[in-house]
């Protein structure tokens, strides 16, 4: 294995560095990037969609690009502005209901993303669980008429069962992104009716074909989120975008561009506000450069030999 860190661009989810882990395989590079804090159990997931990739395994595409959305954290309007012309996407994700800012300053970068994107480019907030059911409510109206339309809210409030209460009380379609976390987790959201969008990553739920077959059973649309990974992760979330039957949103896969470096010779960003569809070939060049320190190349092979054990225990 090799492991690579790679400043990010800003601080997100708390990182200023990622660390990922890429394991060779007959058809390329797998990415294994479980996020630090997570036990072994929730990392195993995250190996088997490395290994499903580096397998090759994944199935066939009926697609060639996948339109992705330029992300817009909870900034002033004139930085939202700049940030969705200078993406060049169709769809813009605006952060929202940031603590210590308030209804109006979601409400002025919303006007200044729906100037800047035009009458017929698409808007979706993300609240990331920030709100109770009734500030959901309250806000979410209001921030759908100075969006001048929303096509849906992301994560408006916690819990499953909230999610479902905010739904029931609001036209904008609601969309399920940190109630889906394990593979168990997108059922529940159907069986609950919380959501009327499926955010699903391949890591955390297993790989490109688990996701397709969680997308059959649920029925819901999906839209294709990656965990801040390099473009060879992100791959893994194409080659999903590009296998189901239906993709009416634009994914949320333009996350290279959050790193300072990438493992690949042309890194996977947004072309006309999509991406192509393919294996990015893996620089062997970078990986030297991007090489982690002897620590936390130790500390990855303790991690990986942890959940090769689960599984030996559970195969025992
Ligand atoms: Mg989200």
């Amino acid at each position: 294995m090799r492991v690579v860190s790679i400043p990010m661009r800003t601080r997100f989810r708390g990182l200023t560095v990622r660390e990922a882990v890429l394991l060779p395989g007959t058809a390329g590079w797998g990415e294994w990037s479980p996020f630090l804090e997570y036990d072994a159990h929730v990392a195993e997931p995250w190996l088997r969609c490395a290994e499903e990739a580096a397998a090759g395994e994944w199935p066939e595409p009926v697609r060639d690009v996948v339109p992705v959305n330029v992300t817009v954290p909870a900034v002033g309007p004139e930085a939202a502005h700049a940030i969705v012309l200078r993406g060049g996407c169709r769809t813009a994700k605006v952060k929202v209901a940031e603590p210590g800012q308030t209804l109006a300053d979601d409400e002025a970068r919303l006007e200044a993303v729906r100037d800047a994107l035009g009458a017929d480019g698409r808007i979706r907030v993300d609240a990331n669980g920030a709100w109770s059911v009734d500030d959901a409510v309250a806000a979410i109206g209001a921030l759908d008429r100075a969006a001048g339309g929303l096509e849906y809210v992301e994560q408006p409030s916690a819990s499953v069962e909230d999610l479902a209460a905010v739904r029931r009380r609001v036209d904008v379609p609601i969309a399920a992104d940190e109630s889906i976390r394990r593979a168990s987790d997108p059922y529940r959201v159907r069986d609950l009716a919380a959501a009327d969008v499926a955010v699903l990553k391949v890591q955390p739920l297993g790989g490109v074909r688990a996701c397709l077959r969680i997308a059959e059973d649920i029925g819901l649309p999906v839209v294709v989120s990656s965990a801040l990974e390099t473009s060879a992760g992100v791959a893994a979330g194409v080659a999903l975008a590009a296998a189901l039957p239906e993709l009416p949103y634009a994914c949320g896969l333009a996350t290279v561009q959050l790193l300072t470096d990438d493992v690949a010779v042309d890194p996977l960003l947004p072309v006309d506000g999509a991406l192509a569809v393919g294996r990015p070939d893996v620089d062997e060049a970078a990986l030297d450069r991007l090489a982690a320190p002897p620590d936390r190349v130790a500390w990855w092979e303790a991690r990986y030999a942890d959940v090769a054990s689960l599984r030996q225990d559970r195969r025992s």
